[in-house]
């Protein structure tokens, strides 16, 4: 068994403004001191704010098509994620699962699933 894995925001140090995914700098107090912000894990379940599909896939991989979603969390931050829940909706509540997106040989990226 593989322990789930947490969906990390990277909290700035100097004013708090969480972020997702990674910036160099913050966004809120323009801190550019790379390892100046701590990981502080997210709600993985929220909304669907808005979602669209992609049908022009890179060759790798190995589906017709890809859901894209911007989805609220509980905490109120938006993140992009994938999205495999069934006949989506604006506003619906999904759960998120943090699965490998994409394997790139021996590299595989993680990333959020919506369900
Ligand atoms: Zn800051």
């Amino acid at each position: 068994m593989v322990a789930e894995k947490n969906l990390l925001a990277y909290k700035c140090k100097k004013c708090g403004e969480v972020h997702y995914p990674f910036r160099m700098r913050c966004k809120k107090c323009g801190n550019l001191k790379q390892f100046e912000f701590d990981t502080v894990p997210l709600p993985k379940n929220g909304k669907i704010v808005t979602f669209t599909y992609v049908y022009a896939l890179p060759g790798d991989f190995e589906v017709p098509k890809m859901g894209l979603a911007i989805v609220e969390l509980e905490n109120g931050m938006k993140v992009t994620g994938q999205l495999k829940a069934e006949d989506p909706k604006i506003g619906m509540k999904v759960k998120g699962k943090i699965e490998i997106v994409r394997e790139e040989g021996f590299d595989n990226r993680y990333g959020i699933v919506f369900y």
